[in-house]
């Protein structure tokens, strides 16, 4: 009805259209381009056959299963999400859900999963200086929107502790790890094992940086009795820099 009354335009091209990013903008932006590392889903160089994982990936310690990301960086996607982030977390959500969706049919350890009691998902916690000043986390209306799409059940397990730093933007890749495993931990209902999660998680956040967030996330996931896969689906990679594979 609000539709009716108020057409919705498109955050990009500005046409009228249906939700709030029209389906050429969508169509448009970058995607990961293959091959991948099958650890972290960075672009690596060479073909897909021989890829396993990246130079980055090689040396560290597994947390999350798998990680996915939609686009790469490019001057809309940054644009997107910063409206996301900072102004039109509820309108957009939805629409960049689809991204999450997509990335979801592509992989095919998810694509055979829908209404499965087996899968979950949850995001990545905002901290409370964050909530108070927007209102909203992007992440979490991320999750909600792509659990809404897939059938499944939306979890919110995890808190960020005051202590972390509030933002991890001009912080070193070492530094970022360091702080995340200082930032995420699981609430206390899901920690004395009151409240219980599926044994197969995917964990949503806006954009993968360095994978520090997501790895201390699901790492804090694991802690949970019967969780054995997360996987961390994201909409945006950061940094386009083709890694080596070893
Ligand atoms: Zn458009
Ligand atoms: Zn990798």
């Amino acid at each position: 009805m609000l539709r009716w009354i108020y057409p919705s335009y498109c955050e990009l091209c500005h046409r009228a259209c249906e939700g709030d990013l029209c389906e050429d903008c969508l169509a448009d932006l970058p995607r990961v381009p293959l091959p991948i590392c099958l650890y972290c889903g960075a672009p690596v160089a060479g073909e897909q056959e021989s890829a396993t994982r990246c130079s980055r990936c090689s040396g560290q310690t597994r947390s999350f299963d798998f990680a996915r990301s939609a686009c790469v960086m490019s001057e809309n996607m940054l644009r997107l999400i910063y409206q996301l982030k900072y102004h039109r977390c509820n309108y957009l959500a939805p629409s960049l859900s689809l991204l999450l969706d997509e990335v979801w049919q592509d992989t095919p350890r998810l694509a055979r999963v829908r209404d499965s009691a087996d899968w979950g998902v949850a995001f990545v916690p905002a901290g409370e200086r964050h909530l108070f000043a927007r209102g909203f986390n992007q992440a979490e209306e991320l999750a909600r929107a792509l659990a809404k799409r897939r059938g499944l059940k939306l979890y919110s397990p995890l808190r960020r502790l005051s202590s972390g730093a509030e933002s991890q933007t001009r912080l070193s890749a070492g530094e970022r790890w360091r702080n995340a495993l200082q930032s995420y931990a699981l609430k206390k209902t899901y920690a004395s094992g009151r409240r219980s999660l599926p044994p197969n998680i995917v964990l949503v956040d806006d954009v993968y940086t360095t994978g520090s967030t997501v790895r201390a996330c699901a790492r804090a996931l694991k802690q949970v009795p019967g969780v054995k896969t997360v996987a961390a689906l994201t909409v945006m990679r950061a940094g386009t820099r083709t890694e080596n594979i070893t």
